[in-house]
């Protein structure tokens, strides 16, 4: 038995005491009976949203979705969503609908809710109002649409991918009729706004199944970025790799951390492959240059989907390094330090052990010891004298430079790259005065 924290339920106590039917609804209710602490609290009732606000008008209240009939209310536990009972208006294009009508009951509102598992409300006792077998749903783990699934899809094609994220998210399965209707009607996905299509697919990602998800609807995922449709079945014919592309890909998605930027990182690492292929003389296979090729398709995919920058960027410059020689001294670890930064070493150190996920025991067992060599040079590297990543964190700056005689221009910047190379093959140290005294002897050498 589960029960709202008490400022959701003092919220559905002013909506009952004003005569308002009112229940929690969808994600709540499914986490819930999962026994997982739920995200938010949604709420639906049968008060129109003038009704709502006038019931909570103490309340700080945002009208941002009245048009769909949902006021927000600000509570001291956080915002919480009340939409008013509603049936979907007309779809248009398969995306949301332009539309909505009010209706008296929950029962109408249950039957526009995407799957069994969501459409689920808890009522004033502690009951649970469950018209479409959501509890047996969610006890043997499985996505089904209410309904019939050509039609739900067909009014709305992002359940496709909403399908996909709760199948990851809680790792359930899809009920085979969801399912073959989720891959037969992919290409509806055309239709919907790239940044709610780039939303779903991190949630498809994140989640624990993720991995599975990938491999089982890989035409659904192949319809949102065809650049990967290439993967799928590519024999790589070398002897370190025992899987196809796609195969790989999923399992390297599996191998890091559940965040954006890693698994956007594996799930796109390997997309330049395909096109860099050629077999040797002996007939193995090789990608070379596959991270730069790899990082500019993926660019374009990650712009393509409206991606955050600062994602895109990180994500572009960990595919472009995947498969760099990695550093054997500790002059290569620190120079590898100062071109990427610690962070996305950091990052990309993951990248590396997840690559070689999938490899056969030895060969993987061989390369993990390796990374771990590579990983501790580079620690070595950044606990030494005064790191120092980029030119501006040098110890010195353009106007020291200028105050030993150098004529304001490019020159000024020359000297400092010369003292950053420097710097970073361990030649001197980070600190003012070497680099000066550095600084001077190029300047007597010029
Ligand atoms: P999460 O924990 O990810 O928020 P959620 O189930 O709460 O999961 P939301 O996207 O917040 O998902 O939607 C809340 C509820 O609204 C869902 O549980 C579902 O009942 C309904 N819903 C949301 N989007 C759709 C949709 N596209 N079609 C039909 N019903 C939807
Ligand atoms: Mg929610």
């Amino acid at each position: 038995m589960f029960a709202p924290p008490p400022y959701v339920q003092k919220l559905l106590e002013a909506l009952r005491a004003a005569g308002f039917a009112a229940y929690p609804v969808g994600g709540c209710v499914r986490d819930g009976l999962m026994g997982r602490e739920p995200s938010d609290w949604d709420l639906c009732t049968a008060a129109r949203p003038e009704q709502t606000m006038a019931v909570l008008a103490g309340y700080r209240l945002l009208e941002t979705g009245i048009k769909h009939g949902t006021v927000t209310v600000l509570t001291e536990g956080g915002p919480v969503e009340i939409t008013t009972f509603r049936t979907d208006g007309a779809y248009r294009d398969h995306r949301r609908p332009e539309h909505v009508a009010f209706v008296p009951d929950l029962e109408a509102d249950m039957a526009r809710r995407d799957f069994t598992v969501n459409a689920m409300a808890l009522g004033p006792d502690g009951e649970i109002v469950d018209l479409y077998g959501g509890q047996e749903d969610l006890a043997a783990g499985v996505v089904r649409c209410v309904g019939e699934p050509d039609v739900r899809f067909g009014e709305d094609a992002l359940r496709i991918l909403r399908a996909l994220r709760f199948a990851s998210r809680l790792d359930f399965s899809i009920e085979p009729a969801t399912a073959a209707s989720a891959v037969k009607n992919r290409a509806l996905l055309d239709d919907i706004a790239r940044e709610r299509v780039f939303a779903e697919l991190k949630g498809i990602l994140t989640g624990p199944g993720a991995g599975r998800v990938l491999r089982e609807y890989a035409p659904v995922i192949f319809r949102v970025i065809p650049e990967l449709a290439a993967q799928a079945g590519f024999d790589q014919k070398n002897p370190n790799h025992i899987h196809d592309i796609w195969t790989h890909t999923t399992m390297a998605v599996d191998a890091v951390a559940p965040e954006s930027v890693p698994r956007l990182t594996m799930l796109l690492h390997d997309v330049g492959k395909p096109a860099c292929f050629f077999t040797d003389e002996k007939g193995v296979g090789h990608f070379y240059g596959h991270g730069e090729k790899g990082a500019e398709i993926a660019d374009g995919i990650l712009r393509r989907l409206r991606c955050d920058n600062a994602t895109r960027e990180r994500v572009c410059l960990l595919i472009q390094n995947h498969d760099i020689k990695p550093p054997q001294t500790p002059k290569a670890a620190r120079r590898l330090l100062a071109r990427l930064g610690q962070d996305a070493v950091r990052q990309l150190i993951a990248c590396w052990r997840a690559d070689c996920a999938d490899r056969a025991g030895t060969v993987r067992a061989r390369n993990l010891a390796l990374i771990d060599d590579w990983e501790k040079l580079l620690a070595e590297a950044q606990a030494g004298p005064a790191p120092c990543f980029s030119v501006k964190s040098l110890a010195v700056n353009g106007r020291d430079i200028l105050a030993l005689g150098v004529e304001p221009g490019p020159a000024v910047g020359r000297v400092l790259e010369a003292l950053f190379e420097a710097v970073s093959d361990g030649a001197v140290p980070n600190e003012k005065e070497p680099l000066l005294e550095m600084a001077r002897a190029l300047l007597r050498g010029l």
